[in-house]
């Protein structure tokens, strides 16, 4: 789960990280008074979990309190790529000297975590690190020996860093293990005119196994970035949104896993993983359709069932539900087999919906489920 920017600057600051004073609000007229509150002048940063606020116009400055209502106003609603802006942070304007850039993110791949530092802050780093990689240290971390003053040291002056900054550093790490994140980012980290070490933005991404143990975000926690998600969590089901156009439907998290290669392998990309689990009933199946019919990058759906404790004649109701309940607007391709797969496949056939196809094997109907999304 990402965190706010405001949540974020919370974290920093519970660890010892100078921040500049800052409050949220959901209102205009109260961005008023905070803005009288921190002496008039402030900065308007719209609270979205994106980055680039600054260059789309949600990071604003304003020169007194009746100029952050208005600026407020106008960030209040605005889509930022995508998300809409719901609450405003107003901080303290702070004078910046320089900017830079650090993060740490775990590296699956080689079991570790990396240090990513910059002495170019401010702009994205993926552009910095386009253009300009030498100015970008990138340091691996062993997650048992973590970031100690020495590593902090080390990193510093890899990216050419101040030896001020070293403290910081430290203290980003303790963030990252305490509060069991997988990313935390602070782009820019400023050293003011005044020579303070400042964090000016902050990312962080928690690790939602680790949710349990990590109370505070027990409300925010619950709350899913993508509505379907949230819409298939509401139902129980086990359900997560990917990039693709095939939808799919399976029973048994290997069997669905397996179909998602299959159809990557037929030169499609799945939009979903969806395991409607080893007894699902009817009604699970017609929960699972609806969720994933109203993915709007869905242009077909491939369920995918091989009959054991779920009988074929189970799904192929649910599935015969669902067409009741949910209007069908894309093609399905079902392929059934295994327990009760003749008596599935029957029902399925007696409702003879022009839009559904059944196709007797894995492969196969993997690959008439991406020409159809191909083609749609
Ligand atoms: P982002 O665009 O989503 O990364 O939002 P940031 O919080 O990083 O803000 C974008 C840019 O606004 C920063 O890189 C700074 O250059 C600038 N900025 C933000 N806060 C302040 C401030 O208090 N003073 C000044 N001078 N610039 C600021
Ligand atoms: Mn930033």
């Amino acid at each position: 789960m990402d965190l706010y920017e405001h949540q974020a600057r919370e974290l920093f600051e519970e660890h010892g990280i100078l921040v500049p004073r800052a409050e949220v609000t959901d209102s205009s007229k109260e961005a008023r008074e905070i803005a009288r509150r921190l002496g008039g002048r402030v900065v308007v940063k719209a609270q979205v979990k994106t980055g680039g606020r600054g260059k789309a116009g949600g990071v604003r400055l304003a020169a007194d309190p009746a100029a952050a209502e208005l600026t407020a106003r106008q960030i209040l609603g605005m889509d930022i790529k995508g998300h809409t802006v719901g609450k405003v942070m107003l901080a303290q304007p702070v004078d910046i000297d320089t900017e830079f850039y650090v993060s740490y993110v775990l590296d699956r791949a080689a079991g570790r975590f990396l240090a990513i530092a910059s002495a170019e802050g401010g702009m994205e780093i993926e552009e910095v690190a386009a253009g300009r990689p030498e100015a970008v240290a990138r340091i691996p971390v062993d997650p048992a020996e973590g970031v100690t003053s020495a590593k902090a040291g080390e990193i510093a002056q890899a990216a050419g860093l101040p030896p001020q900054t070293v403290d910081v550093l430290v203290r980003l790490w303790e963030v990252l293990v305490r509060e069991d994140a997988l990313l935390v980012e602070v782009n820019p980290l400023v050293r003011t005119r005044q020579g303070q070490i400042l964090a000016l933005d902050g990312k962080v991404t928690l690790d939602d196994n680790a949710r349990f143990r990590q109370a505070r975000w027990g409300a925010e926690g619950a709350e899913h970035d993508d509505e379907l998600e949230a819409a298939a969590a509401a139902k129980g089901l086990n359900y997560v949104k990917l990039d693709g156009e095939v939808g799919i439907i399976g029973n048994g998290a290997g069997l669905v896993m397996s179909t998602l290669d299959v159809v990557a392998g037929c030169g499609a990309r799945p939009a979903n993983f969806l395991d409607i689990g080893g007894g699902a009933s009817a009604q699970v199946m017609a929960d699972g359709l609806a969720v994933i019919l109203s993915d709007p990058a869905v242009k077909s759906v491939f369920v995918n069932v091989f009959g054991g404790i779920t009988a074929c004649d189970a799904v192929a109701d649910g599935i015969v539900r669902a067409l009741d309940s949910v209007r069908l607007t894309k093609p399905l391709v079902v392929r059934l087999d295994g327990n009760n797969a003749a008596r599935g496949r029957a029902i399925l056939d007696g409702r003879a919906h022009p839009l559904v196809e059944q196709v007797t094997t894995m492969d196969g109907a993997a690959l008439r489920a991406a020409r159809l999304a191909a083609t749609a």
